[in-house]
């Protein structure tokens, strides 16, 4: 079982009142809130023993050094990779998906080849490979999601052929909430010797994952969105594959040796983290870890489920409301829109109210074409959410309706 309020009291920042109300903060999806000792931890490198890592022989580098390669043993565990060498340091999954469609690219990817993207993808896992698809004279090939928001791998089966390289899909959507079947997706993909991206950016924080049991071959994620730090992600690649692709960044730290005749590269995970790093935001990312292990996954999705089946239900019985992404397998993320309301119109008055939610296209716009809509409004759940939270929530569109229904 969670202890809620105990989870709460290491967010001082979800105790504060916004026009006079109490927030709800239900934009978790976008980023979540930080935890105390991630604050605790930048700050303990920053005060107490900074120094830039690997390079200078001194105490305060080497004990920097210590906090930064801890936190990448504290991910490679998390994520339970076969080695710490396979977990790249990056500034968010935005740029760990372009590190891998641009190496992966570069390696592999030749004209006339197809590069697989489902449709509910975010626009950083979709822009990055048709830039990659561009430079090499390869095509993007559409996997369409059903009406509840699911991939079908038959589908998938139809696509796949004799020029397919890289299937590249999100773990969880961050619109339709849809958990994807990234091991059979996987297993597909392999029997014809396929590669496979995952976006992780919605799922780390939310499920157990176990990258080596969903044979992923890249996973990608973002630290602010698991109680950590911004300016922090990571890029998980299987050492085959991050050996055989070239760096996507020239710079110190990726090198081994430098001269005008020729550079050769440094290992991994060096190879691919030129220049300094965001230091203390790793240090901190390493704190969000930290207090993401404390706690079992299967407690944290009881949870974010009781809160999501609560508000399906309740905004359901609203009447005039359409929820997008219905599959039941499904995380703590509901996007709707209520009839005759504006998705704007509606963020605005639920932040008057004190409740913060996303409102727009999600940076999913092939998703909004699906169903035909400008946007919508999506709620987000996460480990420090309460059901009076929910109830909240509730009143307030209902309250909406009744200010702006038609
Ligand atoms: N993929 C998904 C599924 C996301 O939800 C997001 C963030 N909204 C991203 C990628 C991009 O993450 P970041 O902005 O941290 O790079």
């Amino acid at each position: 079982m969670i202890d809620i309020q105990k989870i709460r009291n290491q967010f001082p920042v979800l105790k504060q009142q916004v026009y006079g109300k109490p927030l709800v903060y239900l934009d978790s999806a976008a980023s979540t809130q930080k935890n105390i000792d991630v604050l605790l931890a930048e700050r303990q490198v920053t005060l107490d023993f900074y120094g830039n890592i690997h390079r200078a022989a001194h105490f305060m580098a080497d004990k920097t050094t210590q906090v930064f390669e801890a936190s990448r043993d504290l991910t490679a565990q998390f994520i339970h990779a076969g080695s710490r060498e396979e977990i790249i340091f990056t500034k968010g999954t935005t740029e760990s998906v372009n590190l891998a469609a641009f190496s992966f690219g570069e390696a592999f990817i030749r004209e006339g080849d197809e590069i697989i993207v489902s449709e509910m993808e975010h626009h950083s896992n979709i822009v990055p490979w048709q830039m990659t698809a561009q430079r090499k004279g390869a095509r993007i090939v559409r996997w369409d999601f059903n009406e509840k928001g699911e991939l079908e791998l038959p589908e998938l089966k139809r696509l796949i052929n004799s020029r397919t390289r890289l299937i590249a899909v999100c773990h969880v959507s961050n619109v339709l909430g849809t958990i994807n079947p990234v091991k059979e997706i996987a297993g597909l993909a392999h029997a014809s010797g396929v590669t496979v991206f995952v976006d992780g950016a919605q799922a780390v924080q939310h499920i157990a994952v176990d990258v080596q049991e969903l044979d992923a071959d890249f996973y990608a994620f973002s630290s602010h969105k698991m109680y950590g730090p911004n300016g922090v992600g990571v890029l998980y690649g299987k050492r085959e594959l991050l050996d055989a692709i070239p760096p996507y960044q020239g710079g110190g730290e990726m090198i081994s040796e430098v001269s005008f005749s020729g550079t050769t590269y440094n290992e991994l995970p060096y190879k691919f983290e030129a220049g300094t790093p965001h230091i203390t935001g790793v240090a901190g990312f390493g704190a969000a870890l930290a207090f993401l292990s404390k706690t079992r996954f299967a407690d944290i999705e009881k949870h974010e489920k009781m809160l999501l089946e609560m508000a399906t239900e309740e905004l359901s019985k609203i009447g005039g409301v359409t929820i997008y992404g219905t599959s039941p397998r499904k995380s703590g993320v509901i996007s709707f829109n209520m009839k005759g309301i504006h998705p704007y119109d509606a963020g605005m008055l639920l932040d008057k109210m004190g409740i913060a939610v996303r409102t727009g296209h999600h940076c999913a716009d092939p998703v909004m074409e699906h169903f035909g809509i400008p946007g919508t409004v999506r709620a987000s759940f996460a480990i420090y959410n309460t059901p009076e939270e929910v109830d909240r929530f509730i009143a307030a569109m209902k309250k909406i309706k009744e200010i702006l229904a038609v």
